[in-house]
């Protein structure tokens, strides 16, 4: 089968696999509330079962994969999963994690085929980590990011959300911790996904203002080489130390974007901010493979007009968040947390 393009011309080349809606912490900018309806247990899909979506993708051109949640490590026995995709041989084979299960399972992942772990840190401080998260839980995920460090060297990417007043103090904290430990950190942009239900425009720190103030503080920060497939922006402070920035919110990408969502129980979004996906758990429930789901997934694609960051942008109400809470207990597959980010 050829490579599919939708109606702006984007291939399909990256696809995130949510493995579980669950998550051990409460990050303020994704999941904020104290109640939500989470997927039901018997329509999450089984290794086998996400496999085989992940092969119908590589039929339309698909060549990375990214393992996502909720909290991915919370699936039992996720080095499973990472060996049948492995068994794929994708381009890339990536893992983003909130880190804090890390340690224990980087060296199996490893070892399984997964080439690339992300790790999402907001802060270095203890008591802003409870705050942020609220669980109390940065020691284990700094000892996750040094166990990533070990087991797969250079291949450890940092991702950090930068709210204003809330944790953009810790900037060049952060980015020395990033460089004594050989990794590079991205700053994304604080987004008003469904499922950010606190987003408000103030709390967005921009990327004009974050390299504004390294500029300032660092000196002339340089443009550096930045991948085309990428959805962050690189660039290079005076010390020789490389970063990216995601400006998802203030300068969206929309018009490159090749990536689709699949949630845990089989619905696959063409983009983030989607209010509906494509079922394919109840076609592969019924029996069908990875010829017939590529069909499916091929028709989908090739009527995708998505632009969902851009449109949030040029709207002239964009103040608060974008869904309320209640309408999303009612739809949870919108969810960050559920979409995967
Ligand atoms: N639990 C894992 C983690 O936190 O890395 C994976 C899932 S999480 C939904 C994936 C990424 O989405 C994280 O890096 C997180 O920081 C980001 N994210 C969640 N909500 C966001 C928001 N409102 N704005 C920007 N990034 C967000
Ligand atoms: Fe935080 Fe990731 Fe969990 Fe969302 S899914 S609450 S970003 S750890
Ligand atoms: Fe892609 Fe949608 Fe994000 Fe734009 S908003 S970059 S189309 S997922």
């Amino acid at each position: 089968m050829q490579t599919v393009l939708d109606l702006h011309q984007r291939p399909l080349r990256s696809l995130r696999v949510s493995v579980t809606d669950r998550c051990n912490l409460r990050c303020s900018y994704c999941m904020p509330e104290e109640e939500y309806t989470w997927l039901e247990r018997d329509h999450l899909l089984r290794f086998g079962q996400l496999t085989e979506v992940v092969r119908a993708a590589t039929l339309v051109g698909t060549r990375r994969v990214r393992l996502t949640g909720g909290e991915p490590l919370l699936r039992r026995e996720l080095w499973r999963l990472v060996e049948q995709l492995a068994a794929l041989e994708l381009e890339d084979l990536a893992l983003t994690t909130n880190g804090v299960h890390l340690a224990q399972q980087v060296e199996t992942l490893a070892q399984a085929g997964l080439d690339r772990v992300t790790i999402s840190l907001d802060t270095l401080r203890p008591e802003r980590f409870r705050k942020l998260t609220r669980r109390d839980a940065l020691e284990p995920t700094l000892a996750g990011i040094e166990a990533a460090v070990q087991a797969l060297p250079g291949r450890v990417k940092i991702n950090t959300v930068l709210m204003a007043g809330v944790n953009d103090d810790e900037v060049h904290d952060l980015l020395a911790w990033a460089q004594d430990l050989g990794c590079e950190l991205r700053f994304i942009e604080y987004m008003d996904v469904e499922g950010a239900t606190r987003w408000s425009a103030s709390r967005v720190l921009p990327a004009s203002e974050l390299l504004r103030r390294l500029d300032q503080a660092h000196g002339p920060v340089e443009a550096a080489e930045t991948s085309t497939s990428a959805p962050a922006r690189r660039y290079r402070l005076g010390s020789g130390q490389t970063f990216g920035v995601v400006a998802s919110t203030t300068a969206p990408f929309c018009g490159s974007c090749d990536r689709a969502r699949l949630t845990a129980d089989g619905h696959l979004f063409t983009c983030l901010y989607g209010a509906e996906g494509l079922d394919l758990g109840a076609p592969l429930r019924a029996g069908e493979g990875a010829p017939e789901l590529a069909r499916r997934i091929r028709t989908a694609w090739a009527a995708r007009t998505d632009r969902g960051a851009e449109e949030r942008l040029a709207r002239p109400d964009r103040e608060a968040s974008l869904t309320e809470a209640h309408t999303l207990r009612s739809a949870p597959q919108r969810e960050m947390h559920t979409k995967g980010g």
